[in-house]
């Protein structure tokens, strides 16, 4: 059994821009080694918007080193990037944008959600890139909730499988490490048992509802539980419907150095970073 070695409540929230209301459940700052190699969890509770003409979101910005996945639970959220990618999600698609050597983005609520109004609910995770391949080429995945794996977990309870394999589902994302991304939806009384490899991170975030882990620690809305990398299984069971986010990959044994929209392994990379997007070397949005 993989234990819990320790259970950590977000601050409280954030806005991303005018359009995204967050709360951090990790950050590479301060937990750079324990939750390698993922860096940041922003989650977005759901959260009603009034109808409006004006796009809301966060304007052109840049990024170097990692990648962002983007999950959207309800309302739609739209991209556009220096790379010449575009594209909008709805509920259960996810985007996953590699930055890697640098891209500038846009990210702003989709239109006709914008104008209609309505219940807006999301995550955004940074995987981090091992140094070997933080100045690959930028990339962009636009995966459809309808090409993501559902594994019936029992008593109406399901597993998404994003990236990774569970119980033989593979989920749709390329990863440049072996990563698992496991989107659960459990519902009140379920149960399921997770085989996670020996020796990697594993991390249970729970972004609505409450579980109980391994038969003893429990964990609520906005709290993550990190679990020891020894060991291979564990056992989530709901108290109430509850959406877990499970997030488990090999450790990148590099030291993490990041700034902003930027994660690298020297404060020189950074600095290279800034200089970059300063003179125009990262494009623009809207090109
Ligand atoms: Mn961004």
């Amino acid at each position: 059994m993989k234990k819990v070695i320790s259970i950590h409540r977000g601050p409280p929230a954030h806005w991303v821009g005018d359009g995204f209301h967050v709360r951090s459940l990790f950050s590479y700052d301060g937990q750079a080694r324990s939750v390698s190699p993922f860096l940041l969890l922003d989650y977005g509770a759901p959260e009603e918007f009034a109808p409006s003409e004006q796009r809301r979101g966060v304007g052109e910005h840049p990024h170097r080193g990692f990648e962002t996945v983007t999950i959207a639970y309800q309302g739609g959220v739209e991209h556009s990037d220096s790379a010449g990618n575009h594209g909008t999600i709805g509920p259960g698609d996810v985007q996953w944008m590699t930055a890697a050597s640098g891209i500038v983005h846009e990210e702003w609520h989709e239109r006709e959600f914008t104008r209609r109004g309505g219940t807006m609910e999301m995550a955004q995770l940074w995987v981090n890139l091992p140094a070997k391949h933080k100045m690959a080429a930028p990339a962009y995945q636009d995966i459809r909730s309808a090409q993501i794996p559902v594994v019936d977990v029992g008593t109406g309870s399901s597993v998404r499988v994003i990236a990774g394999e569970f119980r033989g589902a593979k989920g749709p994302a390329r990863t440049f490490t072996p990563i698992n991304v496991w989107d659960a939806r459990l519902k009140a009384g379920g149960r399921v048992e997770l085989d996670l490899p020996d020796g990697h991170t594993a991390l249970l975030a729970v972004l609505r509802g409450k579980v109980s882990i391994n038969g003893d620690e429990s964990a609520g809305p906005a709290e993550l539980a990190i679990l020891e990398r020894a060991g291979t299984r564990a056992v989530l069971e709901a108290g109430e419907d509850a959406t877990v986010l499970v997030l488990n990959g090999e450790p990148i044994d590099e030291p993490v150095v990041g700034y902003g929209p930027f994660v690298m392994n020297t404060p020189d990379e950074i600095r290279q970073a800034f200089s970059d997007f300063h003179s125009g070397r990262l494009g623009q949005a809207r090109a």
